[in-house]
Parts: C-alpha cells; structure tokens; sequence
C-alpha cells in the first residue's frame, strides 16, 4: 500500500524526487523500514561501513546491528565503535550465524595539530600486536580523559560525576555521550545537546584531547594490522577547505587509503570538494552510517547513497 503510494509519488514528481519521497516516509515509520526502501531502491548502495554498538556510545547491542544488517541484506558491514575492540569476537560471531558479510571495524580517535580527527579501521587482524597495542593504548587514554572530564564538570559545580565514573567498570569505551546522559539522568541538565553545546562539545571545558595519538601513530596501528584505514566523516571537521586538503594530503602520505563519500547529509558542495580531494590523492571510497541510534531520524542503518562512478569503492580492497 505505502509502496504503492511512493511508486505513484515519484511518478508525478520525476525520478529526482523518489529519495527525499524514501527518506520521509522512512522517518515517519518504524526504523526497520528504511530497510525495506534501501532494498527497493537503487539510490542506495547496500552496505555499512561505520556504525556504534552498546560496546561504545551506540544504543543498540551488537545482535540487534547484526539483525538489522541481515534485514536490509547488506554487501559488506562493519561495527566501528569508539578507541575498543571489545565488541569485535561478539560481531563475528553473530555474523556467522546471521549469515552476513561481516568485517572487523573500529574507529580510532587521533589528534591532527588542533584537531580531533576520526579515523575508521577496517578488515584488520584484530589478534595483531599492533591491534592490542592500539586498544591497551586508546583504553588507557579514554581513562585518563575520562578523569579529567569529570574533574572538570565538578569544577563546573556538577554533582556526583566522579562517584558515577567510579562505577563505570564495563568493557567497551566510555565517551562524553556517556557524561551528557548521566548530567541529563540525574537532572543537572536538560538534554545532551545541551551538554554538549555547553560543555562536552568542540572547544567547550569537557572537550579533552590531549591524551589521543598522532594521526600517523592510528593509521600505521591499522595498515600493520592488515587494514585499510579511512577518514571519518571528513565533512564533518569544523576547518578551512585549504586545511582539510592538508589533512587528507597528511592521511595519504601516512598510508591512508579511503575516506567516507558515501554518507548521508554531506552538502552537494562539499560532495564536490571532497571528490576532487579523493581523486587528487588517490583515495578510496568507504560508505557508512555513522548509526548510533533511532534518534537520528535523519539515517538509517545500512542506507547510504552510493559513491560516485569515479571512485574506486574501499571493499573492493577486501
Ligand atoms: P568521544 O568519543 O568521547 O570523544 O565523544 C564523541 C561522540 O560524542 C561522537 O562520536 C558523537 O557520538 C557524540 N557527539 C559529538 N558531538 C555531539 C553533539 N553535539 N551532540 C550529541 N552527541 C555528540
Ligand atoms: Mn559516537
Ligand atoms: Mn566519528
Ligand atoms: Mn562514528
């Protein structure tokens, strides 16, 4: 019925319109719809390259990403949580009895001059000394910031944050996402976008770096493992056309081979401007989500638009 509807939408506003047409009703239905319209069209390619599990600050646990991944019957997945590799024997193993086309993922947080930079590992060897090496490395770091966060916040007049961290003892990583749902839980503040625009986010007191690596030190960690390393969301990096060209010439020449084209909500112009700098510097393409939870209305598990005829798609390196 609703699929009627679209057919007969998109055939009075012209094939242009079919995706945005997708994309309300999406939003408008239960979240395992987008599955269903990713399948049916081909405005998307079928495949998950970044998303966050319960194992990092995602909401979903790994059995119920994989059961989403089996639904929109995706090419090649991947669970990309924070600075851990925790999550990682729990995703293997359900892709194995979902049937799916698992690979190994994380995302790496590095520091580039001022930045914080996101690095997405894939198709690594998770058993490799330079994988335990990363993870020992990025769980000690996100401890020590942890501290610091919550120092901080108390020194911004918050109560409890360090008892609350002090409970904190599960495996996995514990991030800011974590610090804003505990100041909104215990009613210190309103939302996480609150705590975030306030306090957590870039540049604000909570907004800690300097325990991250280099951007060379977390793309060498994953190529010794055997992994192809891409740049997150290059979008999304708060920084000049010239310096963002910088960053990705300073990725390429360390050894990184991809960045993430094929991601919902990047601007036409960015598109454009990050094309060229993929060509410029011989980078792959990767798609992903960046899911972390049904709040993003906007995404979808799985739902990406495809990546341009012009660059060379990052799975083909698989
Ligand atoms: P961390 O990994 O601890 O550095 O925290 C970064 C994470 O916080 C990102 O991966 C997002 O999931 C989340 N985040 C970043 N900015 C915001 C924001 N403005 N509002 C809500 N969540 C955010
Ligand atoms: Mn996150
Ligand atoms: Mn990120
Ligand atoms: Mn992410």
């Amino acid at each position: 019925m609703i699929g009627g509807k679209l057919k007969l939408f998109s055939r009075i506003l012209g094939p242009q319109f079919y995706d945005r047409v997708l994309i309300i009703s999406g939003d408008s239905l239960n979240s395992e719809a987008g599955a269903v319209y990713q399948a049916a069209s081909p405005r998307y390619d079928a495949v998950d390259l970044h998303c966050h599990s319960t194992w990092s600050d995602g909401a979903l646990s790994v059995p119920a990403l994989m059961a989403r991944a089996q639904a929109s019957d995706l090419r090649y997945f991947s669970i990309t949580d924070h600075d851990t590799l925790d999550g990682q024997p729990e995703a293997f193993a359900e892709s194995e009895a979902l049937d799916v086309p698992y690979v190994s993922g994380v995302e790496w947080s590095a520091v580039w001059g001022s930045y914080l930079i996101h690095v997405v590992g894939l198709n690594f060897d998770r058993s490799h000394p330079a994988s335990l090496e990363a993870a020992e490395q990025q769980a000690s770091a996100r401890k020590k910031r942890a501290r610091r966060i919550a120092h901080k916040l108390t020194r911004e007049g918050f109560k409890g944050v360090e008892d609350w961290l002090a409970e904190q003892t599960s495996p996995g990583s514990l991030g800011r996402p974590h610090f804003a749902d505990f100041l909104v839980r215990s009613g210190q503040i309103k939302s996480s976008a609150h705590a975030f625009k306030r306090y957590l986010g870039a540049g604000k007191v909570g907004d800690v770096k300097a325990h991250w690596p280099d951007l060379d030190s977390v793309v060498s960690w994953i190529t010794r493992a055997g992994g192809v390393a891409v740049m997150a969301h290059p979008h999304r990096y708060r920084m000049t056309w010239s310096k963002r060209r910088a960053l990705l010439a300073d990725f390429a020449a360390a050894g990184g081979e991809a960045m993430e084209l094929g991601v919902p909500g990047i601007p036409p112009n960015m598109r454009q401007h990050l094309v060229t700098l993929a060509e410029t510097e011989g980078l792959a393409g990767s798609s992903g989500s960046d899911f972390h939870h049904d709040d993003q209305h906007w995404l979808a598990l799985g739902r990406v638009p495809p990546l341009p005829q012009s660059i060379e798609p990052v799975w083909n390196r698989f």
